[in-house]
Protein backbone atom coordinates (compact mmCIF):
# COMPACT_ATOMS: atom_id res chain seq x y z
CA UNK A 1 0.00 0.00 0.00
CA UNK A 2 1.62 3.28 -1.06
CA UNK A 3 2.61 5.58 1.57
CA UNK A 4 0.27 8.37 0.29
CA UNK A 5 -3.04 6.39 1.48
CA UNK A 6 -0.91 6.52 5.16
CA UNK A 7 -1.41 10.27 4.58
CA UNK A 8 -5.26 10.36 4.08
CA UNK A 9 -5.47 7.88 6.63
CA UNK A 10 -4.02 10.04 9.32
CA UNK A 11 -5.35 12.92 8.30
CA UNK A 12 -8.74 11.02 8.39
CA UNK A 13 -7.96 10.72 12.20
CA UNK A 14 -7.28 14.01 12.68
CA UNK A 15 -10.56 15.56 11.40
CA UNK A 16 -12.41 12.29 13.02
CA UNK A 17 -10.85 12.97 16.26
CA UNK A 18 -11.93 16.63 16.11
CA UNK A 19 -15.52 15.78 15.18
CA UNK A 20 -16.08 13.47 17.70
CA UNK A 21 -14.88 15.99 20.38
CA UNK A 22 -17.40 18.31 19.12
CA UNK A 23 -19.97 15.94 18.93
CA UNK A 24 -19.63 15.15 22.78
CA UNK A 25 -19.00 18.90 23.41
CA UNK A 26 -22.09 19.81 22.31
CA UNK A 27 -23.93 16.83 23.42
CA UNK A 28 -22.73 17.72 26.70
CA UNK A 29 -23.43 21.86 26.60
CA UNK A 30 -26.57 21.16 24.59
CA UNK A 31 -27.71 18.86 27.16
CA UNK A 32 -27.10 21.27 29.79
CA UNK A 33 -28.15 24.98 28.62
CA UNK A 34 -31.78 22.74 27.80
CA UNK A 35 -31.22 23.91 23.89
CA UNK A 36 -32.34 22.01 21.25
CA UNK A 37 -30.51 23.00 18.33
CA UNK A 38 -27.11 22.21 19.97
CA UNK A 39 -28.68 19.14 20.47
CA UNK A 40 -29.37 18.36 17.45
CA UNK A 41 -26.01 19.83 15.87
CA UNK A 42 -24.42 17.04 18.31
CA UNK A 43 -26.21 14.73 16.27
CA UNK A 44 -25.13 16.64 12.68
CA UNK A 45 -21.70 16.04 14.57
CA UNK A 46 -21.97 12.83 15.32
CA UNK A 47 -23.37 11.89 11.70
CA UNK A 48 -20.15 13.40 10.13
CA UNK A 49 -17.98 11.76 12.59
CA UNK A 50 -19.06 8.13 10.93
CA UNK A 51 -18.94 9.43 7.93
CA UNK A 52 -15.18 10.52 8.34
CA UNK A 53 -14.37 6.86 9.93
CA UNK A 54 -15.31 5.60 6.92
CA UNK A 55 -13.03 8.02 4.79
CA UNK A 56 -10.61 6.06 7.22
CA UNK A 57 -11.85 2.97 7.11
CA UNK A 58 -12.20 2.74 3.31
CA UNK A 59 -8.06 3.57 3.18
CA UNK A 60 -7.18 0.79 6.48
CA UNK A 61 -9.52 -2.00 4.56
CA UNK A 62 -7.79 -0.81 1.73
CA UNK A 63 -4.38 -2.48 3.22
CA UNK A 64 -5.36 -6.03 3.75
CA UNK A 65 -4.58 -8.59 1.05
CA UNK A 66 -7.43 -9.92 -0.69
CA UNK A 67 -7.57 -13.74 0.68
CA UNK A 68 -8.79 -16.99 -1.12
CA UNK A 69 -12.08 -16.50 -0.24
CA UNK A 70 -12.10 -12.95 -1.46
CA UNK A 71 -9.64 -12.82 -4.07
CA UNK A 72 -11.35 -8.81 -4.92
CA UNK A 73 -9.84 -7.59 -1.24
CA UNK A 74 -12.54 -6.18 1.03
CA UNK A 75 -13.08 -2.73 -0.39
CA UNK A 76 -16.43 -3.31 -0.51
CA UNK A 77 -17.07 -3.98 3.75
CA UNK A 78 -16.79 0.09 4.15
CA UNK A 79 -19.69 0.56 1.26
CA UNK A 80 -21.40 -1.93 3.51
CA UNK A 81 -20.99 -0.52 6.68
CA UNK A 82 -21.51 3.04 5.32
CA UNK A 83 -24.77 1.88 4.21
CA UNK A 84 -25.84 0.39 7.44
CA UNK A 85 -24.76 4.03 9.34
CA UNK A 86 -26.88 6.00 6.79
CA UNK A 87 -29.70 4.09 7.72
CA UNK A 88 -28.98 5.04 11.69
CA UNK A 89 -28.40 8.82 10.20
CA UNK A 90 -31.54 8.97 8.40
CA UNK A 91 -33.46 7.75 11.19
CA UNK A 92 -31.52 10.52 13.97
CA UNK A 93 -32.68 12.84 11.25
CA UNK A 94 -36.39 12.18 11.76
CA UNK A 95 -36.05 11.89 15.37
CA UNK A 96 -34.69 15.34 15.76
CA UNK A 97 -37.32 16.76 13.19
CA UNK A 98 -40.03 15.82 15.68
CA UNK A 99 -38.13 16.84 18.69
CA UNK A 100 -37.45 20.30 17.20
CA UNK A 101 -41.21 20.41 15.71
CA UNK A 102 -42.56 20.13 19.09
CA UNK A 103 -40.27 22.89 20.72
CA UNK A 104 -41.64 25.53 18.07
CA UNK A 105 -44.57 26.46 20.37
CA UNK A 106 -42.73 26.82 23.49
CA UNK A 107 -40.24 29.17 24.78
CA UNK A 108 -37.60 27.36 27.32
CA UNK A 109 -34.45 29.13 29.44
CA UNK A 110 -31.07 28.99 28.32
CA UNK A 111 -29.02 28.04 30.91
CA UNK A 112 -24.88 28.53 30.45
CA UNK A 113 -25.03 30.36 27.56
CA UNK A 114 -21.24 31.95 27.18
CA UNK A 115 -20.61 28.28 26.94
CA UNK A 116 -23.27 27.17 24.59
CA UNK A 117 -22.44 30.10 21.98
CA UNK A 118 -18.59 29.85 22.62
CA UNK A 119 -18.61 25.72 21.88
CA UNK A 120 -21.15 26.81 18.57
CA UNK A 121 -18.47 29.36 17.17
CA UNK A 122 -15.61 27.16 18.27
CA UNK A 123 -16.84 24.66 15.90
CA UNK A 124 -17.13 26.81 13.08
CA UNK A 125 -13.65 27.89 13.12
CA UNK A 126 -11.78 24.81 14.19
CA UNK A 127 -14.05 22.48 11.30
CA UNK A 128 -13.27 24.55 8.71
CA UNK A 129 -9.64 25.11 9.23
CA UNK A 130 -9.83 20.60 9.50
CA UNK A 131 -11.80 20.85 6.42
CA UNK A 132 -9.47 22.92 4.54
CA UNK A 133 -6.55 20.95 5.38
CA UNK A 134 -8.65 17.99 4.27
CA UNK A 135 -9.15 18.98 1.16
CA UNK A 136 -5.85 19.79 0.68
CA UNK A 137 -4.66 16.31 1.49
CA UNK A 138 -7.84 14.50 -0.81
CA UNK A 139 -6.43 16.85 -3.58
CA UNK A 140 -2.87 15.14 -3.62
CA UNK A 141 -3.94 11.69 -3.00
CA UNK A 142 -6.84 11.47 -5.34
CA UNK A 143 -9.31 10.52 -2.70
CA UNK A 144 -12.99 11.15 -3.22
CA UNK A 145 -14.04 10.70 0.30
CA UNK A 146 -11.65 12.94 1.98
CA UNK A 147 -12.13 15.90 -0.14
CA UNK A 148 -15.87 15.12 0.43
CA UNK A 149 -15.47 15.42 3.78
CA UNK A 150 -13.42 18.37 3.97
CA UNK A 151 -16.32 20.15 2.05
CA UNK A 152 -18.79 19.03 4.55
CA UNK A 153 -16.46 20.17 7.38
CA UNK A 154 -16.01 24.00 6.06
CA UNK A 155 -19.69 23.70 5.75
CA UNK A 156 -19.48 24.03 9.74
CA UNK A 157 -19.71 27.44 9.45
CA UNK A 158 -23.53 27.36 7.84
CA UNK A 159 -24.35 24.88 10.56
CA UNK A 160 -23.06 26.64 13.53
CA UNK A 161 -24.52 29.71 12.39
CA UNK A 162 -27.76 28.24 12.63
CA UNK A 163 -26.96 27.08 15.67
CA UNK A 164 -26.20 30.87 17.04
CA UNK A 165 -29.59 31.56 15.25
CA UNK A 166 -31.58 29.00 17.57
CA UNK A 167 -29.26 29.94 20.75
CA UNK A 168 -30.33 33.76 20.56
CA UNK A 169 -33.78 32.62 19.99
CA UNK A 170 -34.12 31.10 23.47
CA UNK A 171 -32.02 33.73 25.22
CA UNK A 172 -33.95 36.47 24.22
CA UNK A 173 -37.38 34.47 24.54
CA UNK A 174 -38.18 35.10 20.33
CA UNK A 175 -41.41 31.79 19.67
CA UNK A 176 -40.95 29.57 16.98
CA UNK A 177 -36.88 30.55 15.49
CA UNK A 178 -35.36 27.44 17.91
CA UNK A 179 -38.03 25.13 16.66
CA UNK A 180 -36.91 26.43 12.81
CA UNK A 181 -33.41 26.82 13.41
CA UNK A 182 -33.29 22.50 14.78
CA UNK A 183 -35.49 21.67 11.77
CA UNK A 184 -32.59 23.24 9.66
CA UNK A 185 -30.12 21.09 11.60
CA UNK A 186 -32.27 18.49 10.63
CA UNK A 187 -31.34 19.05 6.97
CA UNK A 188 -28.00 18.93 7.20
CA UNK A 189 -28.16 15.96 8.91
CA UNK A 190 -30.08 14.46 6.11
CA UNK A 191 -27.49 15.35 3.66
CA UNK A 192 -25.17 13.41 5.05
CA UNK A 193 -27.47 10.79 5.50
CA UNK A 194 -28.68 10.32 1.88
CA UNK A 195 -25.00 11.23 0.22
CA UNK A 196 -23.71 8.40 2.16
CA UNK A 197 -26.31 6.12 1.72
CA UNK A 198 -26.16 7.20 -1.95
CA UNK A 199 -22.26 6.46 -2.61
CA UNK A 200 -22.14 3.34 -0.72
CA UNK A 201 -25.33 1.62 -2.73
CA UNK A 202 -23.82 3.40 -6.31
CA UNK A 203 -20.33 1.24 -5.12
CA UNK A 204 -21.87 -1.95 -3.94
CA UNK A 205 -23.41 -1.41 -8.20
CA UNK A 206 -19.64 -0.79 -9.71
CA UNK A 207 -20.89 2.54 -10.44
CA UNK A 208 -17.86 3.94 -12.69
CA UNK A 209 -15.37 6.35 -11.40
CA UNK A 210 -16.33 10.12 -12.26
CA UNK A 211 -15.93 11.33 -16.06
CA UNK A 212 -12.72 13.00 -15.66
CA UNK A 213 -10.72 10.33 -14.32
CA UNK A 214 -12.35 8.20 -17.23
CA UNK A 215 -11.10 10.80 -19.71
CA UNK A 216 -7.61 11.16 -17.84
CA UNK A 217 -7.17 7.28 -18.32
CA UNK A 218 -8.43 7.13 -22.21
CA UNK A 219 -5.67 10.16 -22.71
CA UNK A 220 -2.71 8.16 -21.30
CA UNK A 221 -4.15 4.76 -23.06
CA UNK A 222 -3.12 6.42 -26.59
CA UNK A 223 -0.26 7.91 -25.79
CA UNK A 224 1.34 4.40 -25.04
CA UNK A 225 3.51 3.35 -27.58
CA UNK A 226 2.46 0.06 -29.55
CA UNK A 227 -1.24 0.95 -28.65
CA UNK A 228 -3.20 1.33 -31.83
CA UNK A 229 -6.72 1.79 -29.92
CA UNK A 230 -8.63 0.04 -27.29
CA UNK A 231 -12.22 -0.68 -26.66
CA UNK A 232 -14.67 -1.84 -23.44
CA UNK A 233 -12.83 0.33 -20.96
CA UNK A 234 -14.92 -0.72 -18.29
CA UNK A 235 -13.97 0.89 -14.76
CA UNK A 236 -15.81 0.64 -11.57
CA UNK A 237 -15.58 1.65 -8.05
CA UNK A 238 -15.00 -0.16 -5.29
CA UNK A 239 -14.28 1.92 -1.58
CA UNK A 240 -11.91 4.16 -2.26
CA UNK A 241 -10.28 2.54 -5.32
CA UNK A 242 -10.82 1.93 -9.11
CA UNK A 243 -10.67 -1.47 -10.42
CA UNK A 244 -10.79 -1.50 -14.16
CA UNK A 245 -10.37 -3.55 -17.48
CA UNK A 246 -9.86 -2.59 -21.32
CA UNK A 247 -9.05 -4.46 -24.33
CA UNK A 248 -6.07 -2.61 -26.40
CA UNK A 249 -5.50 -3.53 -30.62
CA UNK A 250 -1.67 -3.96 -31.29
CA UNK A 251 -0.03 -4.30 -34.80
CA UNK A 252 -0.33 -7.22 -36.79
CA UNK A 253 3.70 -7.93 -36.12
CA UNK A 254 3.62 -7.61 -32.16
CA UNK A 255 4.87 -10.84 -30.35
CA UNK A 256 3.63 -12.17 -26.97
CA UNK A 257 6.59 -10.20 -25.22
CA UNK A 258 5.62 -6.96 -26.98
CA UNK A 259 2.57 -8.03 -26.19
CA UNK A 260 3.24 -8.31 -22.59
CA UNK A 261 5.79 -5.41 -22.44
CA UNK A 262 2.52 -2.95 -23.72
CA UNK A 263 0.39 -4.13 -21.45
CA UNK A 264 2.44 -3.70 -18.37
CA UNK A 265 3.29 -0.18 -19.85
CA UNK A 266 -0.63 0.34 -19.92
CA UNK A 267 -0.38 -0.86 -16.18
CA UNK A 268 2.09 1.03 -14.90
CA UNK A 269 1.48 4.09 -16.45
CA UNK A 270 -2.41 4.73 -15.08
CA UNK A 271 -1.55 3.42 -12.22
CA UNK A 272 0.92 6.29 -11.46
CA UNK A 273 -0.46 9.08 -13.27
CA UNK A 274 -4.25 8.42 -11.47
CA UNK A 275 -3.51 7.06 -7.75
CA UNK A 276 -6.53 5.18 -6.99
CA UNK A 277 -6.45 2.86 -9.11
CA UNK A 278 -5.89 -0.77 -7.76
CA UNK A 279 -5.81 -2.59 -10.71
CA UNK A 280 -6.39 -2.60 -14.84
CA UNK A 281 -6.55 -5.57 -16.23
CA UNK A 282 -5.18 -5.42 -20.02
CA UNK A 283 -6.41 -7.68 -22.57
CA UNK A 284 -5.59 -8.30 -26.50
CA UNK A 285 -8.51 -6.91 -28.61
CA UNK A 286 -9.56 -9.83 -31.14
CA UNK A 287 -9.27 -7.07 -33.86
CA UNK A 288 -6.70 -5.27 -34.58
CA UNK A 289 -7.70 -1.38 -35.08
CA UNK A 290 -9.75 -0.15 -38.12
CA UNK A 291 -7.91 2.67 -38.50
CA UNK A 292 -3.92 2.69 -39.40
CA UNK A 293 -1.30 4.55 -40.79
CA UNK A 294 1.34 3.38 -43.91
CA UNK A 295 4.21 4.71 -44.71
CA UNK A 296 6.09 4.38 -48.23
CA UNK A 297 9.64 5.66 -49.32
CA UNK A 298 8.85 6.82 -52.83
CA UNK A 299 10.53 8.39 -55.58
CA UNK A 300 8.38 11.14 -56.94
CA UNK A 301 5.12 12.07 -55.96
CA UNK A 302 2.57 11.00 -58.37
CA UNK A 303 -0.78 10.69 -55.98
CA UNK A 304 -1.34 6.80 -55.46
CA UNK A 305 0.73 6.30 -58.73
CA UNK A 306 4.09 7.06 -56.61
CA UNK A 307 6.40 3.72 -57.39
CA UNK A 308 8.24 2.54 -54.22
CA UNK A 309 11.66 4.23 -54.30
CA UNK A 310 14.56 1.09 -53.77
CA UNK A 311 15.59 2.58 -50.34
CA UNK A 312 14.10 3.81 -47.38
CA UNK A 313 16.69 5.82 -45.57
CA UNK A 314 17.90 7.33 -48.81
CA UNK A 315 14.41 7.73 -50.19
CA UNK A 316 13.41 11.04 -51.67
CA UNK A 317 9.91 11.40 -50.28
CA UNK A 318 7.91 9.42 -47.92
CA UNK A 319 4.17 8.74 -48.58
CA UNK A 320 1.42 8.65 -45.65
CA UNK A 321 -1.50 6.87 -46.14
CA UNK A 322 -4.56 6.68 -43.87
CA UNK A 323 -6.61 4.38 -43.87
CA UNK A 324 -10.14 3.97 -42.46
CA UNK A 325 -11.32 -0.11 -42.64
CA UNK A 326 -9.18 -0.89 -45.16
CA UNK A 327 -10.12 2.30 -47.37
CA UNK A 328 -7.77 4.65 -48.11
CA UNK A 329 -9.03 7.92 -46.21
CA UNK A 330 -6.47 10.57 -46.64
CA UNK A 331 -2.56 10.36 -47.78
CA UNK A 332 0.07 12.99 -48.05
CA UNK A 333 3.72 13.53 -48.84
CA UNK A 334 6.90 14.65 -46.98
CA UNK A 335 10.26 15.00 -48.32
CA UNK A 336 13.06 12.98 -46.80
CA UNK A 337 14.80 15.86 -44.75
CA UNK A 338 18.06 13.32 -44.50
CA UNK A 339 18.60 12.59 -47.93
CA UNK A 340 22.47 14.23 -48.36
CA UNK A 341 23.31 12.85 -44.49
CA UNK A 342 26.47 10.80 -45.10
CA UNK A 343 25.75 8.93 -41.29
CA UNK A 344 22.70 7.67 -39.64
CA UNK A 345 20.28 8.62 -42.57
CA UNK A 346 18.00 5.17 -41.70
CA UNK A 347 18.02 6.23 -37.95
CA UNK A 348 17.01 9.80 -38.50
CA UNK A 349 14.49 8.96 -41.48
CA UNK A 350 12.75 6.15 -39.33
CA UNK A 351 12.47 8.65 -36.11
CA UNK A 352 11.26 10.98 -38.85
CA UNK A 353 8.30 8.66 -39.78
CA UNK A 354 7.53 7.45 -36.61
CA UNK A 355 6.57 10.98 -35.33
CA UNK A 356 3.74 10.48 -37.95
CA UNK A 357 2.39 7.73 -35.84
CA UNK A 358 2.74 5.23 -38.49
CA UNK A 359 1.76 1.92 -38.12
CA UNK A 360 3.53 0.17 -40.89
CA UNK A 361 6.06 0.25 -43.30
CA UNK A 362 6.28 -0.82 -47.14
CA UNK A 363 9.88 -0.67 -48.42
CA UNK A 364 12.31 -2.82 -50.89
CA UNK A 365 15.16 -2.27 -48.62
CA UNK A 366 16.13 -1.48 -45.01
CA UNK A 367 19.53 -1.77 -42.66
CA UNK A 368 19.29 -2.92 -38.89
CA UNK A 369 19.13 0.35 -37.35
CA UNK A 370 15.61 1.42 -39.29
CA UNK A 371 14.55 -1.93 -38.65
CA UNK A 372 15.02 -2.11 -35.41
CA UNK A 373 14.31 1.78 -34.23
CA UNK A 374 10.88 0.76 -36.05
CA UNK A 375 10.06 -2.48 -34.44
CA UNK A 376 10.95 -0.96 -31.00
CA UNK A 377 8.14 1.39 -31.46
CA UNK A 378 5.52 -1.41 -32.58
CA UNK A 379 5.58 -0.60 -35.98
CA UNK A 380 5.28 -3.47 -38.86
CA UNK A 381 7.68 -3.40 -41.56
CA UNK A 382 6.55 -5.34 -44.73
CA UNK A 383 8.63 -6.22 -47.63
CA UNK A 384 7.02 -4.28 -50.87
CA UNK A 385 8.62 -5.54 -54.53
CA UNK A 386 8.68 -3.02 -57.48
CA UNK A 387 5.01 -1.34 -57.87
CA UNK A 388 3.18 1.94 -57.30
CA UNK A 389 1.85 2.55 -53.76
CA UNK A 390 -1.76 1.77 -55.64
CA UNK A 391 -0.27 -1.88 -56.14
CA UNK A 392 1.29 -2.34 -52.87
CA UNK A 393 -2.11 -1.27 -51.28
CA UNK A 394 -3.82 -3.93 -52.58
CA UNK A 395 -1.29 -6.60 -51.97
CA UNK A 396 -0.49 -4.98 -48.34
CA UNK A 397 -4.71 -5.37 -47.75
CA UNK A 398 -4.77 -8.84 -49.09
CA UNK A 399 -2.15 -9.45 -46.29
CA UNK A 400 -0.06 -10.95 -49.59
CA UNK A 401 3.17 -8.75 -48.32
CA UNK A 402 5.61 -10.79 -46.11
CA UNK A 403 6.14 -9.10 -42.88
CA UNK A 404 10.09 -8.55 -43.10
CA UNK A 405 12.02 -10.80 -40.60
CA UNK A 406 15.85 -9.06 -40.84
CA UNK A 407 17.52 -6.44 -42.22
CA UNK A 408 17.80 -6.69 -46.52
CA UNK A 409 21.36 -5.30 -46.21
CA UNK A 410 23.91 -5.09 -42.98
CA UNK A 411 24.37 -1.01 -42.75
ZN1 LIG B 1 -21.03 18.60 9.49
Amino acid sequence: MPDIFKKGQKTALVAGTATVFFAIAKAVVGFISGSIVLLADAIHSAADAFSTFFAWFGLKIAQKSPTEKFPYGFYKAENITALIISGLILFAGFEIIKEAAGKIFILGELNIPLAAIGVAILDAIIMFFVGTYEMKVGREINSQSLTADGKESKMHLFSSGIVLIGLFARLFGIMYLEGIMGILIAFFIFKIGIESAKDSIFALMDVSPSKGTEEKIKKILESISGVRGFENLKLRKAGPFIFGEVQVKLGRSVNINQAREISNNIEKEIKRKVKSVDSLIVGIAPKIAESQKLCIPIKEEQGLDSEISNHFGRAEKFMFIELEKDEVKNFYFKDNPFLEKEMRAGLESSEFALKEKIDSVITKEMGPISLHTLRDNVVDVYQGVDGNARELLQKFLKEKLKLLGKPTKEK
